[in-house]
């Protein structure tokens, strides 16, 4: 795709200063790579809770339903901690994602080799980690209906939350799931917990219908506890974990996890592809910072990792995203650290220094091939 429209959120806290770094590496791909960008920008959160009452204008949603690819930086602050629930930046991005049935959450954790000290786990464990969490995010134990708090009729309370899904949302996403593997190490690991859960057994039946269509790709199944166990026993084991809205908000994390740093983190989530054209909301995994916002601290690398992804899976400029993360792992490999990657000792560098050194890396890399 040489053209692209492209709505930008910047949302609140240190999502504008990630942005503004991300919008010179989009110029830079303009300029340098011929891409067309339509770009529009608009308030999301807080942000537009304070300028038009709400945290997702109508007009907003009406654009983000028809451009391309929309990327955002975060949402959230203390500031709005008394708002009304409906009315609160979370429930902005809540809204997005489910209008735009956005079902397919993608959270790459790979571990650069520069950073792969930053982890908890040992060096050796982790160093060159490359694996993809997928997590179903429009269903499940979420959303599920009834749920709620209630007193029964002999005075006990109770709480209740219903985990439910549809074949066709199980199918749909580990249909994703396959075609990811595809192009990355051709393997799946389905998650439930088909021992103890209903959900889990026709999880389990569902993933190995459809993994018959894919026999170059192999299905593995694990229980979602031994998952966990895995992930930081020998992580390298997987390519993509395909799993619930549940079990994945909480694998997904602890995957994070191995990789260093909050700061490193992009995710993609994906809707159902209609005539070739497919909603993709692109972020970082991160939330709004307060305690740094607007002092020039923050890592804008998760957020341009995101529109590495975007160019991966919106724009099918596959070329461009690998251009894209190999400027970032030199940068790093060049010891260019922001403070939440910088050694001890070291000297960080500021947010707009962090882009800098990306555009200049990216030019040296295109004057070398
Ligand atoms: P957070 O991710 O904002 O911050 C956690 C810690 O990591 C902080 O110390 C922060 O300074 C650091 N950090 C985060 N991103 C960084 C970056 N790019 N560079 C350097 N350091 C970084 O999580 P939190 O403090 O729990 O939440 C703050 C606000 O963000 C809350 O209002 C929360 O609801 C919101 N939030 C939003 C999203 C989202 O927009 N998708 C996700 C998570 C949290």
């Amino acid at each position: 795709m040489n053209k692209a429209s492209i709505l930008l959120l910047p949302g609140d806290g240190i999502g504008p200063e990630v942005i503004n770094e991300l919008v010179k590496v989009m110029d830079w791909f303009s300029s340098n790579r011929g891409i067309e960008f339509d770009i529009s920008k608009d308030d999301l959160g807080g942000a537009a809770y304070d300028r038009y009452g709400t945290p997702l204008s109508d007009d907003t949603l009406a654009v983000a339903k028809e451009v391309d690819a929309i990327v955002m930086g975060s949402v959230g602050g203390p500031q709005w901690d008394n708002v009304e629930r409906h009315l609160r930046p979370e429930a902005g991005l809540l809204t997005l994602r489910k209008e735009l049935d956005l079902f397919a959450n993608l959270r790459p954790a790979t571990c650069m080799p520069a950073l792969a000290a930053a982890s908890s786990l040992k060096q050796d464990l982790v160093s060159g980690l490359d694996i993809l969490i997928l997590r179903e995010l429009t269903a499940g134990v979420y959303f599920g209906e009834p749920r709620g708090i209630e007193t029964m009729p002999d005075g006990r309370r109770r709480a209740l939350d219903t985990q439910v899904y549809f074949e066709s949302e199980i199918e749909r996403l580990v249909r994703v799931g396959f075609e990811l593997a595809a192009k990355r190490n051709k393997k799946v690991h389905s998650v439930e917990k088909a021992n103890v859960m209903e959900t889990g057994v026709f999880w389990r039946q569902i993933a190995t219908r459809v993994g018959k269509e894919y026999p170059d790709i192999t299905l593995e199944h694990m229980y979602a506890d031994n998952c966990a166990m895995q992930l930081v026993r020998q992580p390298k084991q997987f390519d993509v974990i395909a799993t619930d809205n549940l079990f994945g908000d909480i694998l997904s994390d602890c995957a994070a996890m191995l990789t260093g740093s909050l700061g490193m983190l992009p995710s993609a989530s994906l809707g159902a592809e209609v005539n070739g054209k497919r909603s993709a909301l692109y972020e970082p995994v991160h939330g709004s910072a307060p305690d740094i916002a607007g002092q020039g601290k923050a890592n804008p690398l998760a957020t341009i990792l995101s529109f590495a992804m975007c160019l991966r899976f919106s724009l099918n400029r596959n070329q461009d995203a690998d251009l894209l993360e190999s400027a970032v792992d030199n940068i790093l490999a060049n010891n260019i650290r922001t403070i939440d990657i910088a050694a001890t000792g070291a000297d960080p560098v500021s947010t707009s220094a962090m882009g800098a050194a990306l555009i200049d890396e990216l030019n040296s890399l295109s004057q070398a091939s």
